[in-house]
């Protein structure tokens, strides 16, 4: 499969064996990842999308509608599915008390002064039980025929597997997370070395005590983000 496909893979089978309650993802664009997570449930009960470009959501957002099928089979239990234009970097209330944050190829479009506060606000403010970030492995690109500079020319840097590393370990210190590296996207033979194409953190906020997850409270309207679509299975 495609490797925008394996990382959405990769998500659904987190969410299948973690089985948050509430996710919202970062950089949703056209909201694929939220269409196949709409579909591949698993408990899900809250489904957030969050980008900073609407006419990107405006675009496919009304592929999340219902369809006659999902009226037909039987339910899985309530799910609300929400899209707001925002900013990652911004502070949202409604943002808080959700089980996990998904920013599949977001950070690499943000300045390296931005990454610092993405971090403060992901980790820091909203604080969810689980974070998973994807982003191109630089080490990678020298096998990507043609390729010169970024893979992307939106993108504003691409790591290497320790710059990658170095930072998800300060955000762990400073914030209380612990995380796990793996990737999608595998060289063959003597390439292996040189890691995946697409590296991925997995961070998992430490027990600290104190049951800050909100599952259970009243989800907030929002004061920061403009809801631009909402719909309730
Ligand atoms: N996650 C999607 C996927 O994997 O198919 C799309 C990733 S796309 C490469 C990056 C997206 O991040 C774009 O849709 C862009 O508008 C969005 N984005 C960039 N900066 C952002 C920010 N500060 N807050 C929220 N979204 C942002």
């Amino acid at each position: 499969p495609p490797l925008y496909m394996q990382r959405y893979q990769f998500v659904i089978d987190y969410v299948k064996t973690y089985r948050p309650r509430k996710v919202i993802d970062f950089g949703c664009a056209e909201c694929c990842l939220l269409k196949k997570l709409k579909f591949h449930r698993n408990g899900i009960q809250l489904l957030v999308g969050v980008d900073i470009n609407s006419v990107v959501l405006l675009k496919r957002m009304h592929s999340l509608a219902p369809l006659v099928s999902d009226y037909l089979q039987p339910s899985d239990g309530p799910l609300t599915i929400e899209l707001y234009q925002g900013s990652v970097m911004e502070r949202e209330p409604c943002t808080k008390g959700f089980d996990l944050v998904t920013c599949v190829e977001l950070i690499e479009h943000l300045e390296l002064e931005e990454v610092e506060r993405f971090s403060e606000v992901v980790f820091g403010y909203m604080a969810p039980g689980a974070v998973i970030v994807t982003t191109p492995n630089a080490e990678f690109n020298p096998l990507l025929p043609g390729l010169r500079g970024f893979r992307n020319y939106g993108h504003k840097f691409e790591w290497t597997r320790a710059e990658f590393q170095t930072w998800a370990h300060r955000v762990c210190r400073e914030h209380g997370y612990s995380v796990q590296f793996t990737g999608v996207g595998e060289a063959a033979g003597h390439w292996r070395d040189v890691g995946f194409c697409t590296q991925i953190a997995v961070f998992q906020r430490n027990f600290d005590g104190v049951n800050r997850s909100m599952s259970n409270a009243e989800h907030l309207e929002p004061s920061v983000y403009r809801l631009l679509y909402r719909v309730v299975y």
